[in-house]
């Protein structure tokens, strides 16, 4: 019987579309193309994640990296944040959720300044009875470290627990525990999803 439910961050409770995002500030649609992947999937990022440097010096690496894009690199530092939005039809279901009774727990890869601003503009982190987030725990996402640190922390047996994560291979580490997951991809019906479990909602 599922009694505790782990869901990721992004695409999955706060929205993460940057190319989507990044041309609301150019309609550039091949100079974002290039520049979402060489951000986000970086060692730089990576690093970010795991809380190993700050956003700051990401920034200082980035620009000398690309000297020649440092209007853009600052432009997006100071604002892509912006893009973490709620995915209300998924807040909804974890408020339902903790209503039935479940447990609720956050694993997810972010950043620590991130998660902290995140905080104090969402009033959703409250809504949690634990929560792993890579930047503190300096593990991040598919290690098998940063999934028993939930476990072990939290007491949760893995058969009782539900993962939801958009990143398929986020899952197996979680499913090789022993843990139950869904895929969350934009047009999964979380709810319909869950029933699948014996979640009554
Ligand atoms: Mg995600």
């Amino acid at each position: 019987m599922i009694k505790n439910i782990i869901f990721d961050l992004g695409n999955v409770l706060l929205k993460f579309q940057p190319s989507e995002f990044l041309l609301r500030f150019t309609d550039d649609v091949e100079y974002i193309d290039q520049f979402v992947p060489k951000i986000f999937r970086s060692r730089v990022w990576m690093e970010l994640d795991r809380g190993i440097i700050s956003l700051e010096n990401a920034k200082s690496n980035f620009i000398s990296k690309y000297p020649e894009e440092k209007d853009f690199l600052t432009h997006f530092f100071n604002h892509w944040m912006e893009m973490l939005t709620p995915i209300e039809k998924n807040i909804k279901v974890l408020k339902e959720l903790r209503n039935l009774g479940y447990k609720t727990y956050i694993l997810s890869n972010f950043i620590k300044e991130t998660f902290t601003f995140i905080g104090k503009k969402y009033n959703i982190f409250s809504l949690f009875d634990g929560q792993i987030i890579s930047g503190f725990e300096k593990t991040i996402k598919p290690e098998k470290a940063i999934y028993e640190t939930l476990l072990s922390r939290y007491h949760l047996l893995p058969e009782e627990s539900l993962f939801i994560d958009d990143v398929l291979f986020f899952l197996k580490p979680a499913k090789k525990l022993g843990m139950k997951t869904i895929w969350n991809q934009p047009e999964t019906d979380l709810r319909e999803e869950l029933r699948k479990f014996d979640i009554l909602i």
